[in-house]
């Protein structure tokens, strides 16, 4: 079995540990941003569909690369308005959405032989300026603006706690983001995906509900500073 194929098998195993036998859904995004195609060609192997994406230009030679294969792509970076063309025509996700004029532009661009991308809003659970992402209270307005644009199909929300080991911080962050989920489905909108945690804090996301993790460390090891 390759490296990655044995740290995929013990992330999996964390997820169903962490779930504590609640029989949800969680989808595995692998973080491959830096990766070369390669390995996530390994990831494929190992039965591993999901990948995640953070630089438009890297990613497009890996998705061409494997094109073909299965991989569904989420783009999960800071998106740029320049990019969002690409972004549109080639993934099948995007988790970063906090602006309504991009999401405008990605709806504009999606190709209409494809089926609509798939949205998640990004919201700041942490108050850290540096985390891109709506306020909490702003996620219910973004969210009923986006389900109603035509290229799009509008998931749910994508949140980052702050890099710290305290598990009731995570936490408490982590549930911000399930509260404004909650608002969002009362405003009338439809949602079913709470993109929350990564390698170091995913147990704190899963107990708090989310149903989707991004993780790359813990799958393909620590990345080269960039
Ligand atoms: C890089 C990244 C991840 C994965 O981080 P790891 O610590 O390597 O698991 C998850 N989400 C986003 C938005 C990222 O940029």
């Amino acid at each position: 079995m390759s490296p990655t194929a044995e740290n995929l098998q013990a992330v999996r195993r964390r997820i169903v540990e962490a779930l504590q036998g609640v029989g949800r859904e969680v989808v595995l995004v692998a973080v491959s941003k830096t990766r070369p195609a390669s390995r996530v060609a390994e990831a494929l192997e190992a039965g591993q569909r999901d990948f995640g994406e953070n630089y438009v230009q890297e990613a497009l030679g890996k998705i061409a690369a494997l094109e073909g294969r299965g991989a569904v792509w989420h783009f999960i970076g800071h998106l740029q308005g320049n990019k969002a063309k690409d972004v549109a025509r080639h993934f099948d996700w995007v988790h970063g959405v906090d602006r309504l004029e991009t999401a405008e532009r990605l709806s504009r661009h999606r190709p209409a032989d494809r089926p609509p991308l798939e949205v998640c809003v990004q919201v700041n659970i942490s108050e850290e300026d540096t985390k891109g992402g709506v306020a909490p209270e702003a996620a219910p307005a973004l969210a009923k603006a986006v389900a109603a644009l035509p290229g799009l199909r509008f998931r749910g929300l994508m949140g980052m706690a702050s890099p710290t080991a305290d598990e009731a911080v995570q936490r408490a962050q982590f549930r911000r983001l399930a509260l404004a989920l909650e608002a969002v489905r009362a405003a009338g909108v439809p949602a079913d995906t709470l993109s929350m945690g990564m390698s170091h804090d995913f147990p704190a996301a899963l107990a708090e509900g989310a149903t989707m993790v991004r993780i790359g460390t813990a799958i393909f090891g620590e990345r080269e500073p960039a």
